[in-house]
């Protein structure tokens, strides 16, 4: 039986990430492909000996999406960032990543992660906060669907320390 390491976002590999001697990390097609990018040939011999890629269930995508609902980081989350926190979680396996919104997601359902150059300290919930009428909303849009002002984001309440 392989015992893996973690599940590998390229956010990491931008900050240097290198596996270790004897490590497997789990990764998604998608995943991979923006490994990849930030790999460049290398990519194809870590395939070989320290990456596999797996792709995360539906059940656990849905999961991540209700999540990351929750927080309001959904729309900071690409599809590859959900799938990366889907498959962590399906495999119950830490992620590494360096994406703040990964982190945040993580941390609030009970995901092991780790970032290279530390991460957040706390976890956030996210809410739009209209810059014309001063509401609050929980949408991805950037329009106010009341006033149709600009919306920005703000943490809005600590949820809880890690
Ligand atoms: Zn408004």
């Amino acid at each position: 039986m392989v015992s893996w390491t973690g599940v590998i976002d390229a956010s990491s590999a931008h900050k240097g990430w290198e596996p270790a001697e004897g490590t497997r990390y789990l990764t998604t097609s998608a995943g991979f492909e923006e490994l990849r990018e930030w790999l460049g040939g290398k990519a194809e011999y870590l395939l070989e000996v320290f990456i596999f890629i797996e792709e995360p269930s539906r059940d656990d995508i849905a999961r991540v999406e209700a999540a990351a609902r929750e927080t309001g980081d959904i729309s900071r989350l690409s599809p590859t960032d959900t799938g990366l926190l889907a498959l962590a979680s399906g495999m119950d396996l830490e992620l590494i990543t360096e994406d703040r919104s990964m982190q945040n997601t993580a941390q609030f359902m009970g995901i092991r992660w780790r970032g290279l150059s530390g991460g957040i300290r706390k976890v956030y919930t996210w809410q739009k906060v209209c810059t014309g009428c001063m509401g609050r909303f929980d949408t991805s849009s950037d329009e106010c669907p009341v006033c149709g002002s600009d919306l920005k984001a703000r943490s809005v309440r600590k949820k809880r320390d890690i």
